[in-house]
């Protein structure tokens, strides 16, 4: 078992495979990044793999790939099938803008993918476009009918921002509801590489748009999710992931590896250690060490804090880096 420096058990690993994307999303990476971690530092599927084992044997359960767009790794399922091989049982998944979906979905599923999570933030072409930085709305909504059709489990993620799609937020919950998946809506996470203009809502004024239309009531945190559940009008369930509340920090299960190989404890913080010498000198050993020194250091809590927002601490973590 993985247990951090605060006594929490680490179970989940997120894997950012690329930085690379192919939208350019308003809160993530509105402009091309002013270089890329060169294609030639990127850990290969086999490296990644040696980790990913080092992390099942120590208690690892659930592992999700993502980005930057994980789509755009040639062989993904590929690796999803060694990782399925390895331990049949584990919970994949992955996160993705699903705009090349259509044409893979079926060999991702094949190779042993259970869910996906897919962005979703306007039914609305030109919202859609405004938001990732081009015209991609059909090839998303391909991308979802295909996954539900191949059997594979879909969840949306929403972030809802001022003035942008603040209003969807009735439409996105009906949009969801009729394919029976379920919503969760993300609060905008200000970080140095968003749009400077963009104002995010808060968990509390999500709510209050839900409300205008619908009878909630509370469930709670389902285990170590960040995604706080409401039943919705009696039947439906959706979820808000809420990190300028301090209280999913507490029970925080999970670790995330960048694509050239640095071990992040915590999403907000730059703090980082790289496995990427041992992996590839095959180090078991080496990559286990880095592991356990990672846990000890793992943040108590992130700084997204509202207080510590209005003294503009913003996060320097890119989340095309880090996978969100
Ligand atoms: N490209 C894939 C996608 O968009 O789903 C995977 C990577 S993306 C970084 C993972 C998740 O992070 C997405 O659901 C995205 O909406 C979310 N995200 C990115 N930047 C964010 C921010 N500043 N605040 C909140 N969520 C963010
Ligand atoms: Fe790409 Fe996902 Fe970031 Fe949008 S949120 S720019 S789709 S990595």
């Amino acid at each position: 078992m993985l247990i951090d420096g605060h006594g929490r058990t680490v179970n989940y690993l997120r894997i950012s495979l690329t930085e690379r994307c192919n939208f350019r999303c308003q809160y993530c990476m509105p402009e091309k990044p002013f270089s890329w971690v060169p294609k030639e530092n990127l850990l290969t599927f086999e490296e990644l793999f040696v980790f990913v084992k080092v992390a099942i044997d120590g208690g690892v359960n659930k592992i999700r790939l993502t980005g930057g767009e994980p789509l755009l790794r040639e062989n993904l399922d590929g690796f999803i099938k060694m990782i399925h091989d390895y331990k049949p049982g584990i919970d994949l998944a992955i996160t993705t803008n699903a705009y090349m979906l259509d044409s893979v979905a079926q060999r991702l599923k094949d190779a042993g993918l259970k869910r996906l999570n897919i962005s979703l933030d306007s039914l609305k072409p030109d919202v859609k476009a405004k938001i990732a930085g081009k015209d991609v709305l059909a090839g998303v909504l391909r991308g979802i009918d295909k996954a539900l059709e191949v059997g594979l489990g879909v969840k949306i993620n929403m972030v809802p921002l001022k003035g942008i799609n603040d209003g969807e937020i009735l439409d996105i919950i009906d949009f969801c509801r009729e394919r029976n998946i379920k919503v969760r809506f993300i609060e905008y996470m200000e970080n140095e590489h968003a749009a400077g203009a963009l104002v995010g809502m808060h968990g509390r004024e999500i709510l209050a748009k839900v409300k205008e239309g619908h009878y909630i009531k509370a469930l709670g945190r389902e285990g170590a999710s960040p995604s706080f559940n409401y039943l919705l009008d009696g039947e439906y369930e959706f979820g808000l992931i809420d990190p300028h509340k301090h209280d999913f920090c507490e029970s925080c299960n999970r670790i995330r590896l960048t694509a050239e190989g640095n071990l992040i404890p915590c999403l907000y913080f730059d703090e980082a250690m790289s496995i990427a010498e041992s992996v590839k000198a095959g180090d078991i050993e080496g990559a286990a060490d880095v592991l356990a020194q990672v846990l000890k250091d793992k943040p108590k809590e992130n700084r997204w804090s509202e207080e510590e927002i209005e003294q503009r601490e913003i996060s320097k973590r890119a989340f095309y880096e880090t996978g969100g």
